[in-house]
């Protein structure tokens, strides 16, 4: 389904959106991938809803990318006798792996590997950053704190842990399980939390297989500092504002939110910005200015993607928060000014044969009548590329994988068109210009750039650029075999 605008709109399932006609009305809203929270819902309603999925791309034939999320190794204490405590500032409190109820004085954590991370002076977060311990003295199998910011702090509350790497495994057993579960599935993208260094992603990497792309959640102050080892080794990546705005100060959000999506571009991946652009949407059918602002700036910054958690999983306005972002969206992307800062920011890391074709290729199009760009993409790769050059037309993928197609969902300006596999570049050439024209991009008087590899169906040989006509006689009369 080709859009009004070129960032993509990521919504998340939940119990607010799990029926079809749910679904299906936040596909039609603007949603082009839908993300399964795997902290969050059973396997069977994970399978449920993957399974809604791809009836409605079926009956639209338009390719929908799935985003399944794990929850990573997350820290929680374990259950306090009464439930909750309040803890007040200036008071002492232990935790340990003690796995009697909690009380004012001490709770469980669970995590022994934690214990001999810790060190005194560390901050410990809980429940969101709401309340503050640190760490006085510790050892292997507790931590004396104070509390620094006092407040509730009740059963399986999360904690932050800023200050340390943690030697704590990528993934959990839990994840695990999921990760084979969704791969089984059939998810395009697979988001691993909490990552920390590059070989968290490695190994994740190996489990996976092949059978989804990778993306790495940014929400770890250790994540922002290796963060271009960590690009390196994956295919994605999500600005996860949430924790990271607990981990580190919420001012240093913005700016690594900048950071993060230029150097993204830079690499020709894809990048989310993601949590609370829309919060106050959970129970309002308005947003607040603010709001639209935030959302406004991801896609002034340039960002693939924009996404939606507890706004569309779990609130009461989720077509209307899906509706909200496009409506945002179309009107930031008609801004002259977007144009200027979206082509002021171009830096292109890469020199191959296919950096130069595709720059070639947005070049043709600012300078003559060109109604679309089209390029076949195997890998996906050349369709990246040629998203990363955020050409003023839009971009047609030619692919005949149905998982590129799939994953392309999640990439800044790319619709995408399963075709038949091709050996001729004039037929190439044909399917392209019919499929433009179908999509009601171009008529018969126009004309389309069409990038492509010889030899055929080979990943990496983009090497041609050509100027098509839409009027299929022309090319019939004129095209090279
Ligand atoms: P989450 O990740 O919603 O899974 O916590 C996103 C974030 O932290 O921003
Ligand atoms: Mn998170």
């Amino acid at each position: 389904m080709r859009r009004q605008r070129n960032v993509k709109i990521v919504a998340t399932l939940g119990p607010a959106s799990s029926t079809y006609e749910t679904i299906k009305a936040l596909h039609e809203a603007g949603a082009d991938v839908f993300r399964l929270n795997m902290s969050h819902g059973s396997h069977d309603e994970i399978a449920e809803r993957h399974k809604i999925i791809r009836q409605i791309e079926d009956e639209l034939s338009s390719p929908i990318a799935i985003l399944a999320d794990l929850q990573g190794p997350k820290l929680r204490v374990g259950t306090f006798a009464n439930e909750a405590e309040d803890l007040v500032e200036g008071a002492k409190f232990r935790l340990d792996l003690d796995e009697a109820p909690g009380d004012i004085n001490r709770v469980c954590l669970p995590h022994k590997e934690i214990f001999a991370a810790l060190k005194p002076g560390a901050n410990l977060l809980v429940n969101d950053g709401k309340i503050r311990l640190q760490v006085e003295d510790c050892g292997d199998d507790y931590a004396n704190c104070v509390v620094t910011t006092g407040g509730t702090i009740s059963n399986r509350k999360g904690v932050n842990v800023p200050d340390v790497v943690l030697p704590l495994a990528a993934l959990s057993a839990k994840d695990k399980k999921d990760l084979e579960f969704v791969c089984e599935l059939g998810v395009d993208w697979l988001a691993l939390s909490f990552v920390q260094r590059p070989a968290d992603v490695l190994e994740a990497r190996e489990m996976v297989r092949g059978r989804a792309s990778v993306l790495s959640k940014i929400e770890k102050p250790a994540a922002v500092q290796d963060f271009d080892a960590i690009l390196d080794v994956s295919d994605g990546i999500m600005v996860a504002r949430g924790d990271l705005g607990v981990e580190l100060p919420v001012q240093n959000v913005p700016p690594i939110q900048k950071r993060l999506i230029r150097r993204c571009r830079r690499d020709a991946k894809p990048v989310i910005v993601a949590t609370q652009m829309l919060e106050s949407m959970i129970e309002s059918p308005m947003p607040t200015r603010a709001e639209v602002s935030d959302v406004a700036t991801a896609i002034y910054e340039g960002s693939d993607a924009i996404m939606l958690s507890a706004e569309s999983a779990a609130g009461e306005y989720p077509i209307e928060a899906v509706t909200t972002m496009n409506n945002v969206a179309i009107e930031v992307e008609n801004d002259p000014t977007y144009r200027e800062v979206i082509e002021a920011s171009r830096h292109v890391k890469g020199e191959s044969v296919a950096d130069a074709i595709v720059a070639a290729a947005r070049e043709i199009a600012e300078t003559t009548e060109i109604s679309a760009i089209c390029c076949f993409s195997q890998s996906g790769t050349t369709a990246l590329k040629v998203a990363r050059e955020r050409p003023r037309v839009p971009i047609v993928a030619m692919t005949s994988r149905r998982g590129t197609a799939r994953r392309l969902a999640l990439t800044w300006g790319t619709t995408t068109v399963i075709t038949e596999e091709f050996n001729r570049f004039k037929s190439s050439v044909l399917a392209s210009v019919g499929a433009v024209k179908r999509m009601g991009l171009a008529t018969e008087k126009d004309q389309v750039v069409v990038t492509a590899g010889v030899p055929f169906n080979i990943p990496g040989t983009t090497n041609i650029v050509r100027v098509a006509p839409c009027d299929e006689r022309l090319i019939y009369a004129s095209e090279p075999e």
